[in-house]
């Protein structure tokens, strides 16, 4: 088997569907853009879907970033962290990434905001919702979310940029769609009420399996593992939970 060669036709698969779904929700072509989510993938095989023309990278553990950073670090990427951070990782997470999208609660903003404070700099960050209702995942409740914007608004050294979520797990997809709309149901609804700045209108919702329905619902940003990188040999709780982070 050509690792490179199942990357690269996998890459073209996903970016046509990509833009079909784009243009079959009448979305301006490149109005929802791919990020290579890269948990469990060798920084080699990340590296060739880089070089294939991907700019924007997700990892979810801190050790992964790190494990990784010396074979990626020269290539020109937007890198985001998309798993569940603790408190004690934000030092070391922040030397790695230009966004958090999982920023959850209001003392890990509160944290975030106290380091870069510090470190006098910024960092952008999305916050992220639990539009599933599970109690497994996280993001904050549906009912929560204008309050934890409200108060990442208030921090001066994140610049929001929009919300992400999960989404329901499930493998149909029109069972995940209500997730998806919920999330840009509040996008919209904090946008009018100037909650959020204009600006600050991402969606990051969608994987594999349901990135065209999440693209109909308004998803600014897919974040693609498997279908790019084959499946993984844990599921995906396991990289959801917070004690094997
Ligand atoms: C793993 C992961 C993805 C990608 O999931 P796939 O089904 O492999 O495409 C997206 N978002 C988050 C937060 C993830 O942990």
């Amino acid at each position: 088997m050509n690792e490179a060669i199942d990357i690269i036709s996998n890459l073209a698969i996903v970016r046509d569907r990509i833009i079909t779904a784009t243009e079959k929700a009448g979305r301006a072509p490149g109005s929802a853009r791919l990020l290579l989510a890269t948990k469990t993938v060798p920084a080699e095989r990340v590296r060739i879907a880089v070089e294939a023309g991907e700019v924007l990278t997700g990892e979810n553990k801190v050790q992964e970033l790190k494990e990784k950073d010396h074979l990626l670090r020269n290539l020109a990427l937007e890198r985001h962290f998309i798993g569940h951070l603790q408190t004690n990782k934000i030092k070391e997470v922040l030397k790695y990434v230009n966004c958090i999208q999982s920023l959850d609660r209001p003392e890990l903003a509160e944290k975030v905001h106290q380091r870069l404070m510090y470190e006098e700099r910024t960092v952008e960050v999305m916050v992220q919702v639990n539009t599933s209702f599970e109690q497994s995942k996280f993001g904050a409740h549906p009912d929560d979310a204008f309050r934890l914007i409200e108060k990442v608004r208030s921090l001066d050294t994140l610049q929001v940029k929009g919300l992400m979520t999960i989404g329901l797990f499930e493998a149909d997809p029109e069972k995940v769609r209500p997730s998806f709309r919920l999330l840009r149901e509040i996008r919209d609804q904090a946008l009018q009420n100037g909650l959020l700045p204009p600006d600050a209108n991402e969606l990051s919702m969608g994987m594999s399996g349901d990135l065209e329905t999440a693209i109909e619902e308004g998803a600014t940003i897919v974040r693609v593992g498997t279908s790019i990188f084959g499946k993984r040999q844990y599921p995906d709780s396991y990289y959801w939970n917070e004690k094997n982070n």
